[in-house]
């Protein structure tokens, strides 16, 4: 039995951070492979150390003076050096870092000193050994990992050493250069860690306790979701809803290993565990989740015309112009294409005017003003009328539905609204259909 505990920045901000965290450690002796971010924000206003990496190489590249910079970084690391009386030596580190800064410096090198450095405090702190992830994980040159190869030093490495800190985020290429993954990188490492040495679990710590069932900037204290598979995260993900990195389950979706979401400055609360399967068939809907600003192209054909091929070619003018479609519902003898309002911008009346000038398009409209809520729950497909509910629950708040897509899984129920009604919509389908 293997546990992997993963802590985001926010558990490691400052000294106090770190002494939760060898709380956490030190309770369950499963324990015993932990990953970190690089330190994170102590309040709102404050910088997360990735941040100010970055900033440093953007002075670096502007030849702006950089030490007010590096003076920051340096002293997130002093306060818990000091105040958990560390002994590595930090400033020796940050002044052979400072050797090497200049306009050659690989951006991905330097961002990764955040994890790097954090790593190695705490290793020391709670007495595991450093193994630095440039060791660990591999990646061809294309940026996809080198499963095989990362596997067999992970589990040589654990072999080794039993209980280990590893930094997350980065790992390296072929050549050894470091390469980072994207912004909030170090879930996929605790997930590429507990593929490879099939952990019993991988624990997700953060600063919720777990994920909620709407957003709790629109609904007032929200449940909790104790149970939610990996394929309804992906879909709550999508729209909005967001506490993993996205790409965390795929290195251990086809291995079974449950994720679980803790809160470090909540430790014994339950979180929300994601699994393949679900079995927890009590709550019909996992959650609600939805995205503002959505445009809809309407297009009917003309009689006689074949609209797959209508469809096939409009598609193809979106791909052009390098614009994601996100639904395409459907009528007779119309198709409406939904896309974000964003990617449009420039392009909108390009667009409008290829299809509009087509032989086979009897009419196009345009609505510019679409929001997408998603409704997401496993248990919807054993339960007849639930969508009744829905489109009732949206009908007696006098909100009209412009749009209605139903993934084919039927896993989700996805209603477009006006920008208007949004939040009305959602506290409405919480309060009718999960309290
Ligand atoms: N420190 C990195 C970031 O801020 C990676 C991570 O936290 O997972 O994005």
């Amino acid at each position: 039995m293997l546990k992997i505990a993963k802590f985001g920045g926010s558990s490691l901000a400052n000294h106090q951070q770190f002494q939760k965290v060898k709380q956490i450690i030190e309770q369950d002796p499963l324990r015993k492979v932990v990953v970190v971010s690089a330190i994170g924000r102590r309040d709102a206003r404050d910088a997360k150390l990735t941040d100010l990496l970055y900033l440093l190489h953007a002075h670096l590249m502007y030849s702006v003076p950089y030490e007010p910079v590096l003076a920051m970084i340096e002293e997130r690391f002093l306060e818990i050096k000091e105040a958990l009386h560390l002994s590595i030596d930090i400033k020796k580190q940050l002044l052979a870092l400072k050797k090497e800064l200049n306009k050659q410096i690989s951006l991905d090198y330097l961002v990764s000193r955040g994890e790097y450095f954090t790593a190695q405090m705490m290793a020391e702190y709670i007495n595991f050994a450093f193994v630095d992830a440039s060791e660990l994980v591999f990646f061809y040159f294309d940026g996809s990992i080198d499963y095989e190869k990362t596997e067999n030093a992970i589990r040589k490495a654990f072999q080794e050493h039993e209980q280990m800190v590893v930094p997350g985020f980065y790992g390296v290429y072929p050549n050894g250069a470091i390469r980072i993954m994207a912004r909030g990188g170090s879930d996929i490492t605790g997930s590429i860690m507990a593929r490879s040495l099939s952990a019993t679990v991988y624990e997700n710590w953060t600063d919720v306790s777990g994920l909620l069932m709407a957003d709790p900037r629109i609904v007032v204290s929200p449940k909790r979701i104790a149970q939610i598979t990996y394929e309804e995260l992906r879909e709550l993900a999508y729209m909005g809803a967001n506490v993993l990195h996205e790409e965390t389950i795929f290195p251990i979706q086809d291995m079974n290993i449950p994720i679980v979401i803790l809160n470090t400055n909540d430790a014994f609360n339950p979180g929300t565990i994601i699994t393949q399967v679900g079995d927890d068939t009590t709550q019909v809907i996992t959650g609600i989740a939805g995205k503002k600003h959505f445009a809809s192209f309407t297009i009917t054909k003309h009689n006689g015309s074949s609209k797959t091929k209508l469809m096939r070619e409009i598609l193809a003018l979106f791909e052009s112009y390098h614009i994601n479609v996100e639904h395409i519902p459907s009528s007779i003898d119309s198709f409406s294409i939904v896309v974000l309002q964003a990617e449009l911008d420039k392009v909108i009346y390009d667009i409008a005017s290829s299809i509009k000038n087509r032989s086979d398009v009897k009419n196009l409209t345009i609505d510019q003003d679409i929001a997408l809520v998603a409704i997401v729950g496993r248990n919807m497909v054993t339960r007849p009328g639930i969508s009744g509910k829905i489109f009732a629950v949206i009908g007696n708040e006098g909100i009209n539905i412009k749009m209605i897509a139903q993934g084919s899984n039927e896993l989700n129920i996805i209603v477009g609204i006006s920008n208007e009604h949004f939040e009305k919509t959602i506290c409405a389908l919480y309060q009718h259909l999960v309290v």
